[in-house]
């Protein structure tokens, strides 16, 4: 079924059911909502999550070491928000920068200055299928944020972690980057290492979060690799 089949079924249902579900209506004729105020879902590439479930596997066991603490905690707040389960495991899948990886699976590279061309870097790629649900992602964290030199603290090596997961479930860089009235600034919007200070997905993530899975409507059901 394409998404115009969708569209239409959903509008000859709501019109069965009448005046009370207008609204609704209104939202079938729009289609996915994939940007607002402080957050932005990478479309059309990905427009939404399927209810399949996702495996983190890692590119080698150095990476599935070092990175598999912090990723049970970001995989369990992923959970929560995404309402999909997210296992973190100890597979190894190896990553080429430029190859999408598939089958709701995102494989950790733990490497210094991945990026040769910007030292500082650390960097995903993420795919989504054919139905545009997001379906994988490569990501590369820069093992330099370790180093005792270079004087990083851990919560901010763990939003580069927590912010580079983001943009693995479908999730881009803000146009516009506000802050909120608790003074946070959406997560997805540090492009350099340095702005990373606000902990944890911010409110503006948890609305993004909350789009990828309700934007689910406008597409079978059925998941595909
Ligand atoms: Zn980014």
């Amino acid at each position: 079924m394409n998404r115009r089949t969708i569209a239409t079924i959903a509008f000859a249902i709501t019109l069965a059911i009448g005046a009370l579900f207008a609204p609704h209506r209104a939202d079938a004729a729009t289609g996915p909502v994939t940007s607002g105020t402080g957050w932005k879902i990478s479309a059309p590439g990905i427009t939404h999550i399927d209810t399949a479930p996702w495996t983190i596997a890692f590119h080698d066991t150095a990476s599935r070491s070092k990175l598999t603490p912090y990723l049970k905690y970001t995989a369990a707040e992923l959970q929560s928000y995404l309402g999909v389960k997210i296992t973190v495991s100890t597979r190894i899948v190896p990553i080429t920068r430029g190859t999408c990886v598939t089958g709701h699976t995102i494989s950790y590279r733990y490497m210094s200055k991945p990026d040769p061309a910007y030292p500082n870097r650390s960097f995903t790629g993420a795919c989504g299928n054919s139905l545009h649900a997001a379906n994988g992602a490569y990501v590369y964290i820069n093992s330099d944020y370790w180093l005792k030199t270079r004087n990083f603290s851990e919560p901010v090596r763990m939003n580069v972690i927590w912010h580079e997961s983001g943009h693995a479930i479908g999730l881009s860089h803000p146009a516009t980057c506000p802050t909120n009235a608790a003074g946070l600034r959406p997560l997805m919007c540090a492009d350099t290492y340095k702005d990373l200070r606000t902990r944890r997905y911010s409110p503006y993530e948890a609305t993004a979060f909350r789009h990828l899975v309700t934007n689910r409507i406008y597409y079978p059901t059925t998941a595909v690799n």
